[in-house]
């Protein structure tokens, strides 16, 4: 782009909090979204991110964006429905202001998510209820959730800090401290510290990209993730014609961007019915603002047969109860444990940082984008090629310092892709 300033040059340690965040800012724009001269961009954020948001809206415009909009929700206001609002309404959710969202993306604007709020939210609230208010929501989502997972638009999800994210984070901290705290893993996890993020962003994605070429020049046949202690051993076929994929992407409408910030992860589709064997989670999980820690799975033709948690089993078992595909993978992604997320050994509790930090797969939707050619197929032809569809897409962490993964090829031979948590 050529409208945008250039980055402050100063030693990253010597700038103020407010130049730090007008850093990330920038790079949320000219980085994550990839914002065009006269394209719209849509913003949700929460209310804590007002700061923030007041300076990525500031730096849209410099882009020359023709309108930035952002649509805030507050954690009190979420919880306050949960405590108070009739029961027989948790099956609703304003469809209209989803429809009015993919008419946004429709009509050319990207989407900028900012990540942010309390990881555990809902956890004392009665699961049923958050899985009734989860299942509304994705069905009114899914047309605009369609045009983000076939990548048609540049979009991005970057992250702040909030106070009650951040006391989740680092418990035994003061909150001003906890919060300097996350903020300061938020900076450096989407590599803002340097003297050029913007070349070091360039740099970050060809390593990736070097990464994705040679998985793709593979072709294995699946992936098979296997620990030491045996508490995970898992076979995840991969679908045919599957493309690994990775870092920044040109969408459909032909303009670069960087989907999450940070990222670290390569990532392709799975065969929904070539999943076999048992796997234990690596980290826990926030699900919309439920906590779900020790998940153990057992998968069968692609299926999980048996999930168990040692706590929010029951929210994990709702998960995949939500539809046909919810129990079926829709990614799989490896990323190398020495991440800079992994090393600095930070639990997040929240998906866009602890993806990032250990190999994972997800369950429900795949990405359609990740199957040569599969941005212009049917749900039927993606179906067909083994891509699994849902209402969900969640990741879990199942890599980590002692996680083993060989890439199978077609005529059975396993090769070392990963010893010890890192690349061969
Ligand atoms: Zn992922
Ligand atoms: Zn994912």
């Amino acid at each position: 782009m050529s409208t945008a300033a250039t980055l402050t040059p100063a030693a990253f340690t010597t700038l103020s909090f407010d130049q730090k965040l007008d850093r990330l800012a920038e790079v949320a724009v000219r980085v994550g979204a990839g914002l065009q001269p006269d394209q719209e961009l849509v913003i949700t954020a929460p209310i804590d991110a007002l700061p923030l948001v007041r300076l990525i809206t500031a730096h849209a415009y410099k882009a020359g964006a023709k309108l930035v909009t952002t649509f805030f929700a507050d954690d009190a206001t979420t919880l306050a429905r949960y405590q108070l609002a009739p029961d027989a309404t948790f099956d609703y959710a304003p469809t209209w202001y989803y429809d009015a969202i993919a008419a946004a993306y429709r009509s050319g604007a990207a989407r900028m998510g900012i990540t942010g709020a309390n990881p555990a939210l809902l956890a004392q609230q009665d699961p049923t209820k958050v899985s009734r208010a989860n299942v509304a929501v994705s069905k009114a989502y899914k047309p605009a959730m369609e045009i983000i997972t076939r990548h048609e638009i540049n979009w991005t999800i970057v992250a702040a800090a909030t106070p009650a994210w951040a006391a989740l984070v680092f418990p035994n901290e003061a909150p001003d401290a906890a919060l300097a705290k996350l903020w300061d893993a938020i900076f450096a996890s989407s590599r803002i510290t340097g003297d050029d993020p913007i070349a070091d962003w360039k740099r970050h994605n060809a390593n990736i990209k070097r990464r994705v070429d040679l998985l793709n020049a593979k072709r294995f046949h699946s992936l098979r993730f296997y620990t030491p202690d045996n508490a995970t051993d898992l076979t995840v076929g991969l679908a045919d014609q599957h493309l690994w994929a990775g870092g920044g992407t040109t969408s459909g409408n032909g303009f670069f961007c960087n989907p999450n910030i940070p990222t670290e992860e390569c990532f392709t589709t799975p065969h929904k019915s070539r999943v076999n064997g048992h796997v234990a989670a690596s980290k826990p999980l926030s699900h919309q603002g439920t906590l779900i820690e020790n998940i153990r799975c057992t998968f069968k033709d692609g299926k999980i047969t048996h999930a168990t948690a040692t706590a929010g089993e029951a929210a994990i078992n709702k998960l995949i109860s939500t539809d046909e595909g919810a129990r079926q993978l829709g990614e799989v992604a490896l990323v190398p444990n020495p991440s800079p997320i992994a090393q600095s050994g930070v639990l997040f509790w929240n998906t866009l940082f602890d993806e990032n930090a250990a190999s994972h797969i997800a369950l429900g939707q795949a990405y359609s984008t990740c199957l040569i050619g599969g941005e212009k197929m049917s749900n039927e032809e993606l179906a067909k090629l083994g891509a699994n569809e849902s209402l969900i897409h969640v990741d879990w962490m199942i890599g980590g310092p002692t996680m083993n993964v060989d890439g199978i090829s077609s005529n059975a031979t396993p090769e070392a892709l990963m010893r010890n948590g890192d690349w061969v």
